[in-house]
């Protein structure tokens, strides 16, 4: 029997990922990934094409979106797997986040051009083409491009992370409307890549204690706790979280998990994809 291998957060062409969503899935198959999601920020616009390649590829396929969430001030992403993209509930969300994107978008530009690089809208429209809308990611490689950075983690390091000319503090959604919309897309929400919000443990508690009020159901697990995911399979013991697995995937660079490079999930921890076998049985 073929062993499960899972990638459940992954970005294509329709948000900040390079590959469109056939490259996706046909590089996902190279790396002997069983089951895939594709998960573009805000947007499910990829995932008729991405079924559609993975039902020739041979490989499962689960179709997801990550939204993104404003808590006690800061961005947090709430992975959604398992949702119907045709849900007017989640369209009418989702919609309003890209609008909000838009107006960041211009807003990005504006400082940029402050700073004394003009003309990044037009760039980063490009580098998103018409597929997707404009995400901090794009700037990223525009500034690459344009010689200003040497790679997209350091253009985010100079110009993009919080507190840099580049930066514009954005409010998103509630966890209470991102995981209210995920439920009535008949999806499971996610956190995603809890170890990169870099939270005292109380906030954490906070945090977790929040996201499981509002119908939270799993902890995502990714490249970054392969040296040490005690602390996370503790919380998610102690919350009674599942756990999901995710790459987060954007594009093939030094230093970034490839698709389907996840820690292996620990004995005793519970996997999201055992919940689904039990609910598919029960049923
Ligand atoms: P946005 O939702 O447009 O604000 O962009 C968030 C995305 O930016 C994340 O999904 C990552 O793809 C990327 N990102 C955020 N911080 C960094 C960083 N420090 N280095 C590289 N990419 C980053
Ligand atoms: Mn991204
Ligand atoms: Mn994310
Ligand atoms: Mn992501």
């Amino acid at each position: 029997m073929q062993s499960l291998r899972i990638d459940f957060h992954s970005h294509s062409t329709y948000s900040d990922g390079v590959l469109t969503p056939t490259a996706l899935i046909e590089r996902a198959s190279r790396n002997r990934v069983t089951m895939l999601a594709l998960t573009d920020h805000d947007e499910v616009g990829g995932l008729p094409e991405a079924a559609a390649a993975a039902r020739e590829a041979g490989i499962g396929f689960v179709p997801g979106v990550e939204v993104s969430v404003t808590w006690a001030g800061r961005t947090v992403h709430v992975v959604g797997l398992g949702i119907d993209p045709h849900n007017p509930s989640l369209d009418r969300g989702l919609t309003g986040i890209r609008i909000s994107r838009g107006l960041r978008a211009v807003q990005i530009a504006q400082q940029l051009g402050a700073a004394g690089i003009p003309d990044c809208l037009a760039g980063a429209s490009r580098l998103a083409g018409d597929a997707a809308v404009i995400g901090r990611g794009h700037f990223a490689r525009l500034l690459v491009e344009q010689g200003h950075a040497a790679d997209t983690k350091a253009a985010f390091k100079k110009y993009l992370a919080p507190g840099k000319c580049g930066y514009v503090a954005h409010r998103w959604v509630s966890f209470e409307q991102a995981i209210g919309w995920i439920g009535d897309a008949g999806g499971h929400a996610v956190l995603a890549h809890p170890d990169r919000y870099r939270l005292a443990p109380l906030q954490i508690h906070a945090l977790l204690d929040e996201f499981k009020q509002h119908g939270g159901r799993a902890l995502e697990i990714g490249g970054g706790l392969r040296a040490n995911p005690q602390p996370l399979l503790r919380l998610a013991k102690h919350f009674g979280f599942s756990l999901s697995a995710g790459s987060d995937f954007h594009a093939a660079a030094k230093g970034t998990a490839d698709l389907g490079d996840i820690p292996p999930i620990p004995d005793g921890a519970r996997g999201l994809w055992q919940d689904w076998e039990a609910l598919r049985s029960a049923a």
